[in-house]
């Protein structure tokens, strides 16, 4: 078998993590699978790199950043090329160049494109275990890009597509996929399994177990996909087609920190005012998440939206470059607020669960300031200080917990 593996940033913390990870992967070799690994930088590397990033330029160029925190993936694979030569165990390790990993150009949230599967298939022809280097990718100007956080699950599925594997496992700190964050919620439960629509709205929704991406490459090439610890032999999550999975009604709670919500007051109540602000958003590449639009009140009505923390300052800027435009009178924000959200299959055809979810918010006396469902979500958005006591109502109405 064609194994694809993916060790995460707290699974090769320190040497003795690495030597466990090392151990780990020629388990596997010594099975007799060929064996791709994707690693990510170890333990805060990138969020160092970051920082130090700042200390010199608060607000560096992309393509900066880039070339900058790439470099934490390089030290890892490195790092356990040597940990699997000194077990005397033949590995090579690769960065995103060496592999030919296309992106998109866009630099910090850039897409895999194609990846070229000779440098890696000469690597196991020979025998060798093969490192890459997880996150990173090369754009058409040859300029290294990165995927954007947690990015290194989707180096690993898309390894696992293009390469035709058999398996992708992703080995992280938690052992599974659970009903909530493990560390907020006490008594969250794994999951056995779980369709990929519902994951890829968990993932999307916050829960950083498994990056969204990935999740959606994995639907796309239907690539078998599991969730596990690197730590212990639990058994993990598998994450595959719906059909086969059992419908809950609710299958996780995810909350998301990283919004802002901007409040525009006072716009004028005719048409194609919500056509300008959102197409002078969009065209800024800003993705609008949550939107509310008040009745329209004395000719003027107002329009609320979420955009993530990382976009708020150009969202600003461009709607007070524009504020007569949209002829408005006020411009506001929030960024200490959090989406909570619950996902499920079962909650199209189940009418009472919204009322539950704001029953359980109402009981912890949490306000709500604004709401969005789907057909296998809801959303609301809520005081930052409020989330972890949010999430844990919402899970003890629902049940889910053990
Ligand atoms: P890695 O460094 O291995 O990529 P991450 O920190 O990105 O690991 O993701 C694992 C973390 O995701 C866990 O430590 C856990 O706190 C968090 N998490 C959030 N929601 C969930 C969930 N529903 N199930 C499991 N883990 C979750
Ligand atoms: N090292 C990158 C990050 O911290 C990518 C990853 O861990 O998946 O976001
Ligand atoms: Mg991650």
């Amino acid at each position: 078998m064609l194994i694809v593996q993916k060790f995460g940033g707290s699974s090769v913390a320190n040497a003795e993590r690495i030597i466990n990870v090392a151990n780990r992967i020629i388990d596997t070799y010594k099975q007799g699978h060929d064996v791709v690994v994707v690693l990510s930088a170890q333990g805060d590397t990138t969020d160092e790199l970051i920082e130090k990033a700042r200390e010199i330029n608060e607000n560096p160029s992309r393509r900066e950043m880039d070339m900058l925190i790439s470099t934490g993936e390089q030290q890892s694979v490195a790092l356990m090329a040597m940990a699997i030569e000194k077990l005397g165990y033949p590995a090579v390790s690769l960065n995103a160049y060496q592999v030919g990993m296309y992106t998109s150009s866009t630099y910090s949230s850039a897409r895999l494109k194609r990846i070229s599967r000779e440098r890696i298939e000469s690597e196991i022809e020979r025998k060798h275990i093969v490192l890459v280097t997880g996150f990173q990718g090369i754009n058409r100007f040859e300029d290294i890009t990165t995927l954007g956080r947690g990015g290194s699950d989707t180096t690993a599925v898309a390894l696992a597509a293009s390469l035709d594997a058999d398996l992708c496992e992703i080995y992280t700190d938690v052992d599974g996929v659970y009903t909530a964050d493990p560390r907020v919620v006490k008594n969250a439960v794994k999951l056995h399994e779980i369709s990929y629509d519902e994951m890829l709205e968990l993932a999307s929704l916050g829960a950083k177990v498994l990056h969204n991406r990935s999740v959606e490459m994995a639907k796309k090439y239907n690539v078998a996909l599991v969730v596990r610890s690197s730590l212990t032999n639990a058994e993990g999550t598998i994450v595959k087609e719906a059909a086969n999975v059992e419908k809950m009604l609710v299958s996780g709670v995810a909350a998301d920190k990283d919004v802002a919500r901007i409040s525009i007051i006072g716009i004028q109540d005719e048409p194609g005012k919500a056509f300008e602000l959102f197409s002078m958003l969009s065209k800024a590449k800003i993705n609008v998440d949550i939107i509310l639009q008040s009745v329209g009140r004395d000719g003027t009505k107002d329009i609320s939206f979420t955009v993530s923390k990382d976009h708020l300052q150009d969202a600003l800027a461009i709607i007070n470059d524009n504020i007569a435009r949209l002829k408005a009178t006020t411009v506001a924000y929030d960024d200490k607020v959090a989406k909570v959200s619950i996902v499920g299959a079962g909650m199209a055809t189940n009418a009472g669960v919204a009322s539950l979810m704001f029953e359980a918010l109402y009981d912890a006396g949490i306000n709500i300031s604004m709401i969005s469902t789907s057909e296998i979500k809801i959303s609301v958005l809520i005081d930052e200080r409020d989330t972890e006591k949010a999430v844990n109502s919402i899970h003890d109405h629902f049940n889910l917990g053990i």
